[in-house]
C-alpha cells in the first residue's frame, strides 16, 4: 500500500513537471482578449502562458538590455517595419515551420518573423464634401493631385504606419518618383500633423478636412461605440475608401510575431505562434481587434465586412517595408512632412 502511494506521487509529480512548461510573451498589443486566447492555448497544451506589456520602445529595451538573460520568447507587436527594424538589430531567430509556411501568405512573413493578422491603411472621406466622381479609382498616388489642396489629414511621419506606407511605395515606384509625389502630397495636408489614426477620422467630421489616412480597425472601433458616443458619430460621417484597386491593391501591413533570440523556450514559442494561426484562434482575433485575419476562410467581424471586399495588395512583401524605411522616412522628413 505503501509504495502504490509513492508510486502514484511520482506520477502526480513528473506531471506537474510537465505542467511547469512556460512561455514568455512580450507584447505591446493591448487586447484583453489575448489573455483569453493564452488561456485556450494552455487549455489545450498544458503550457502556461506569461504576458509582459508595454510600449514597444519599452519592451525593446527591456529585450535588448536583458541580452542572453532575458525571459522573453515571443515579441508580438504591430507593423512589419517594426519587426523588421528589430530583426535587423539580430533580435529574432528563425521562426519559421511547414504549419507556418501553410498557414501565412509568403508576403507576409519572413524567415525570423510572421503576421497573425492583417490590416489595411485606407482613405476616410466626408460624405458630405467628396464627390463620387473625386473619388472613384482613387491611387496613393493621386493624393498628390491639386484637386486634394487643403483637404487630406495624416498623423505625424515619425509613426510606423505612414514608413510602411511610404516604403511600399518606394518598393513600387522608385525613390525618384514618391520623392516628387511627396512634395505635392504634402503642400495639400489641410494641417500640420498631429494626432493618431482616429483624430484624423475625428478631424475629417469635424470639416477640418475631406480625407483621412488610417487603418481599419480605427475606423471599426470608432463605430463599435467603444470608444464613446461622440467617436461613433463621427465615424458615421465618413466613408472607408480602399485605393489601388484597379492596380496593385490596397497597402496591407500585419500584426506580427518573432521568437527572439535567447528564447528559454523556443519550443513553446513556436507552438503557441501555431496556435495563433488556427482558424479558432484567427476567428478570436479578428473578432476582438477588428483587424483581418491570415486565413482566407475566416471572417472578419461584421462592422469590417461592412466596410466591403476589396483587393489587397498581397504582392508587396511586408518584409520588403524594412528594406525602404530609412530612404522613406528621410524623404518624408525632406519633403517638409512633420
Ligand atoms: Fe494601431
Amino acid at each position: 500500500m505503501k509504495i502504490l502511494t509513492v508510486v502514484v506521487f511520482i506520477i502526480c509529480s513528473i506531471k506537474q513537471l510537465s505542467l511547469a512548461e512556460e512561455v514568455n510573451v512580450f507584447s505591446s498589443r493591448h487586447y484583453d482578449s489575448d489573455i483569453q486566447l493564452y488561456e485556450k492555448f494552455t487549455a489545450k497544451t498544458g503550457i502556461k502562458v506569461n504576458v509582459v506589456s508595454g510600449k514597444d520602445k519599452a519592451l525593446q529595451k527591456r529585450i535588448i538590455e536583458e541580452g542572453a538573460n532575458s525571459k522573453a520568447d515571443l515579441y508580438i507587436t504591430a507593423d512589419a517595419g517594426r519587426l523588421g527594424a528589430f530583426d535587423r538589430d539580430g533580435m529574432f531567430q528563425k521562426t519559421t515551420s511547414s504549419f507556418i509556411e501553410k498557414q501565412v501568405p509568403k508576403t507576409l512573413r519572413s524567415q525570423n518573423w510572421t503576421g497573425i493578422a492583417k490590416r489595411a491603411r485606407v482613405i476616410f472621406y466626408s460624405k458630405e464634401r467628396v464627390s463620387d466622381q473625386e473619388i472613384n479609382g482613387l491611387r496613393y498616388e493621386d493624393l498628390g493631385n491639386k484637386i486634394w489642396k487643403n483637404r487630406i489629414v495624416i498623423r505625424k511621419s515619425d509613426n510606423i504606419y505612414n514608413q510602411s506606407l511610404i516604403a511600399s511605395l518606394i518598393h513600387n515606384n522608385g525613390k525618384d518618383k514618391v520623392n516628387k509625389w511627396l512634395n505635392s502630397f504634402i503642400s495639400n495636408f489641410a494641417r500640420s500633423p498631429k494626432g493618431n489614426d482616429r483624430a484624423q477620422i475625428l478631424a475629417v467630421a469635424a470639416g477640418e478636412a475631406d480625407i483621412a489616412i488610417a487603418n481599419t480597425y480605427y475606423y471599426a472601433l470608432m463605430l463599435s461605440g467603444q470608444k464613446g458616443e461622440e467617436q461613433r458619430e463621427a465615424a458615421k460621417k465618413v466613408s472607408p475608401f480602399f485605393p489601388n484597386q484597379n492596380d496593385r491593391g490596397t497597402h496591407i501591413n500585419i500584426s506580427g510575431v518573432g521568437i527572439l533570440k535567447n528564447s528559454p523556450n523556443s519550443d513553446n514559442a513556436l507552438k503557441l505562434i501555431e496556435f495563433l494561426l488556427t482558424k479558432e484562434a484567427q476567428e478570436h482575433i479578428v473578432k476582438n481587434t477588428f483587424e483581418y485575419s491570415i486565413l482566407e476562410n475566416v471572417r472578419s467581424h461584421e462592422l469590417i465586412e461592412s466596410m466591403g471586399d476589396f483587393k489587397q495588395d498581397l504582392d508587396t512583401p511586408v518584409a520588403e517595408f524594412i528594406n525602404h524605411q530609412a530612404d522613406a522616412f528621410k524623404l518624408m522628413l525632406i519633403s517638409g512632412w512633420k
